[in-house]
Order: structure tokens, then C-alpha cells, then sequence
């Protein structure tokens, strides 16, 4: 996946237009896309993996994850990190294919397509999508019509795309497009909130979390049991905490 992203390959793709596409075990380049990537994990695919892997946010994090901060991105980004294996092969890959499947990040379920999406000044999210069509993948002579509807409920992704929606207000903030740092507990904050829920979860549970108000008892519960309520609270309270935002 995205290993040639050279003009001529990448175009915009309009949502109702048709493009032929499949990949299963059959094609000639079966798994050869699941290497040497440079993965961006969103939030919400940590949430899915670590879950799957039953491991903490920070043994997966620890196990999995490359943080970046502190480069020409203001807010940090987190790798998955390639196996020293000679071929830079995904941790997931296997002769068979990916062994988290069912769990695989969002990235790798939207392939070919690219999508872009942006916060509407008045309100609401806005998408863009582009085809990649890359010479090493073959899934595109497999002759299975698409289009970027049919690819999104084939991929399961509007669960995806609607949790990564979520978490446009902290990436996609006005504060942000001065440039800066951040300083280093909002670095803290940042990778706490979205990329290490369970710690966030211990932080609430134990009391030690500020908030801009108190939380009720039944929202508190509905926090400490549902990973995707936690991550829409994550976002209010990181707003609080970078953007000093209150909700
Ligand atoms: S997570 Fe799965 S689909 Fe994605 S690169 Fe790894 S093996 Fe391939
Ligand atoms: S068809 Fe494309 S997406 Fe599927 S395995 Fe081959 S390179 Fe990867």
C-alpha cells in the first residue's frame, strides 16, 4: 500500500464514479502491500488493536508504536512499527494475510482509495477521496466494479471514518495553523487521551484526572465501561487541555 504515490498514480475520485477493484488470496501480489509502510495509526485504531490483541494501550504502544513529536507536525503521530525482517514486513502480516483483519487499521482498509476529511466552517465534516493506482497492485485487473460507496460498506468503514471524525476538532484546530510547539505536557495529554485510553480510564477511575467540571456518576460509569464513549470524551477534554476549549 501507498508505496508509489508519484502524480501519475494518484488521481481524485469522485463518489459516484466506478473503478474495478478486489483483493483476496488469490492475487499474484497477495500481502506484498503489507510492507516497508509508514503507517499513521489513528486513535481509534489503537483502540480496535489493542483490543484485539487483548493488551493494554501502553503494551501495545510499547510493542507496536513509533511516536513521532516534535517534527514539522505540531501535534505527535504514531507509527506502527515495521518488523527488522529484511522486508520491513507489517507485525500483522502472515503468509495467510492479516491476522488482525478484522481489527486492521483504517488506512488499510480504505486502499486504493485515500480520503481527506475536513471540518465545515459551519459545522459538519466534509470528504475528499483519491484512487491510488499503483503498478505493483494487481487487485485492479480483478474486474470487481466499485465505487467509493460500495468500497466504504465493503471495508467497513463508516464505523472507522465516523470514530477518526471525531477527533477532526483537535487535529484540524485554527490554533494550530500559527505553527509552535506544544509544549511538553500537552504532549503528555495528547498521547494520554488518544493513544493511551486505559491510562486515561486509571487517571479518571483513580480521581486524578483534572476536568473542566465534575462528571455525573452514571456518565463517569458510562466512561470507565465504553472504549468509544471514552474516546469522544477524550477529545472534549483534550480541547480543554490544548485549546482551552470548554464544551
Ligand atoms: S495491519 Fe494487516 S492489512 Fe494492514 S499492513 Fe498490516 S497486515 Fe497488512
Ligand atoms: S491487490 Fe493490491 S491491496 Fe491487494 S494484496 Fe495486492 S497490492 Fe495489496
Amino acid at each position: 500500500m501507498y508505496k508509489d504515490l508519484s502524480p501519475e498514480h494518484v488521481r481524485a475520485i469522485a463518489r459516484g464514479e466506478t473503478f474495478c477493484f478486489a483483493c483476496h488470496p488469490g492475487v499474484p501480489c497477495f500481502t506484498d502491500c503489507c510492507r516497508e509502510l509508514e503507517l499513521a495509526l489513528t486513535p481509534y485504531d489503537v483502540l480496535r488493536l489493542r483490543a484485539r490483541l487483548g493488551l493494554s494501550s501502553e503494551a501495545f504502544l510499547e510493542r507496536y508504536a513509533l511516536l513521532e513529536a516534535g517534527g514539522d507536525e505540531i501535534l505527535p503521530r504514531v507509527y506502527l512499527g515495521m518488523v527488522d525482517d529484511g522486508r520491513g514486513s507489517c507485525p500483522f502480516v502472515t503468509p495467510a494475510g492479516c491476522s488482525v483483519y478484522e481489527d486492521r487499521p483504517g488506512a488499510c482498509r480504505t486502499y486504493p482509495l485515500g480520503r481527506g476529511a475536513f471540518l465545515r466552517p459551519g459545522g459538519g465534516v466534509e470528504d475528499l477521496y483519491i484512487l491510488l493506482e499503483e503498478p505493483h497492485c494487481r487487485g485492479f485487473e480483478q474486474g470487481d466494479e466499485q465505487d467509493v460507496d460500495r468500497w466504504l460498506d465493503h471495508e467497513g468503514l463508516r464505523l472507522y471514518n465516523a470514530m477518526n471524525d471525531l477527533t477532526l476538532p483537535v487535529y484540524q484546530h485554527e490554533s494550530l495553523a500559527g505553527g509552535g510547539a506544544l509544549a511538553e505536557e500537552q504532549v503528555d495529554s495528547f498521547i494520554l487521551a488518544f493513544y493511551n485510553l486505559d491510562g486515561l480510564r486509571d487517571r479518571l477511575r483513580g480521581g486524578t484526572l483534572p476536568l473542566a467540571a465534575p462528571l455525573a456518576e452514571t456518565r463517569r460509569r458510562q466512561l470507565l465501561e465504553d472504549d468509544a464513549v471514552l474516546l469522544a470524551f477524550a477529545v472534549d477534554w483534550l480541547r480543554w487541555q490544548l485549546y482551552a476549549e470548554e464544551k
